[in-house]
């Protein structure tokens, strides 16, 4: 079979180090993909002039699939986020953020297992009605949910939790207070979760979810809600498993998919060899099961934990000495 070709961001900061990584994980765990790299970030900026120039988002399209290191947006006027104008421009609605416990890890809990659904177009982030009155006394934003987003986005909770064998798919919303849009949000919820009977719906209020999540995290199975509350639900998730370090996000649309680590670009610690690459491995993981490589993904899964557990050779953050080369040696080794 002729290799898969993957579009591949090494992206700023530890993005280089961390993509080296996970690309060596990938090859030594024989998924035979070859690789065709592209800038976006500082790294285009520098080099191109722009953010994100057109020859990374033609490759994106033809490949459809893109392993992407983290990006620094500079800061300042005329810089828009430029994850967000790629979910845009892809209309990439799903961004699924799985955290689990692993064993070894400074983490609170060890009995996580969730996987946050964020809808990643609409709600508070749609970016429409932005105004501030000329005397700077009032600020407005507009929130926008459809029926159609809302949907789309609870229909690909409910087929992941079949897909993966879930129990469990909890809505999570604001209707009491947000009538009009978190009440269509859930509305249409229960008529998703109403198609699929063998799989349990629960609907839960945000404040109480942030609450219960931290009281007992083993409750929850596949959270799925709006852009705010999901963004801010998957941070409190990873919390809740040792850190951004090892939290994975893959954002899902129709026509692109792109992988990455939760975690930006992390300039203090760049061109150190200290980065934890476990975010974007995992990542990859994402990938292989949205590709159908369920087997490669459990295996580099196992690596990853096993290399955890053992923690001879873990990267500062997990509580070792190791940097990102001798912590991926060992993954490989394992491999
Ligand atoms: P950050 O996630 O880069 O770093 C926060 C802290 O976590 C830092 O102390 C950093 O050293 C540490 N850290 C992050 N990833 C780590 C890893 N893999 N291993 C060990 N330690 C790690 O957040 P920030 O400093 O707020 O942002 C830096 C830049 O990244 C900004 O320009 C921001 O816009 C960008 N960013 C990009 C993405 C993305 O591309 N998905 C996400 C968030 C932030």
């Amino acid at each position: 079979m002729s290799a898969r070709s993957i579009t591949v961001i090494p992206g700023d900061g530890i993005g280089p180090d961390i993509v080296d990584a996970t690309l060596k994980v990938l090859d030594k765990a024989g998924c035979n993909f070859t690789y065709e790299f592209a800038d976006a970030g500082l790294a285009a900026l520098e080099k191109h002039g722009e953010l994100v120039p057109a020859s990374t988002l033609e490759l994106i399209e033809k490949n459809r699939v893109t392993l992407k290191g983290p990006l620094t947006t500079p800061i300042g006027e005329g810089f828009t986020s430029i994850n967000v104008s790629l979910r845009k421009r892809f209309n990439l609605y799903a961004n699924v953020r799985p955290v689990l416990s692993l064993k070894g890890t400074q983490a609170r809990y060890d009995n996580v297992d969730i996987i946050t659904i964020r809808e990643n177009t609409e709600g508070m982030y749609s970016g429409a009605g932005q105004r501030v009155t000329d005397d700077g006394s009032t600020a407005e934003a507009m929130s926008i949910i459809t029926r159609e987003g809302a949907e789309r986005i609870c229909e690909f909770a409910y087929q992941l939790a079949r897909k993966e064998g879930r129990k469990k798919v909890t809505a999570v919303h604001k209707a009491n207070i947000m009538k009009s849009t978190s009440g269509l949000f859930l509305k249409v919820a229960r008529e998703v979760g109403e198609r699929y009977p063998d799989i349990e719906s629960e609907e839960m209020i945000v404040d109480a979810t942030c609450m219960k999540l931290v009281m007992d995290p083993s409750q929850f199975d596949v959270i799925v809600t709006t852009n705010l509350f999901g963004d801010i639900l998957s941070d409190l998730c990873a919390g809740l498993v040792g850190g951004l370090g090892l939290a994975p996000g893959a954002n899902i649309g129709t026509d692109a998919a792109i992988f990455e680590a939760v975690h930006g670009s992390a300039p203090d610690i760049a061109g150190q060899d200290l980065a934890n690459p476990t975010a974007l491995i995992l990542g990859a993981v994402q990938m292989l099961e949205y590709l159908g490589m369920s087997d490669k993904a459990a295996r580099i899964r196992d690596a990853v934990r096993d290399t955890i557990a053992a923690g001879e050779n873990v990267t500062r953050d997990l509580g070792g000495n190791a940097g990102t080369k001798a912590f991926t040696d060992a993954i490989l080794a394992r491999l």
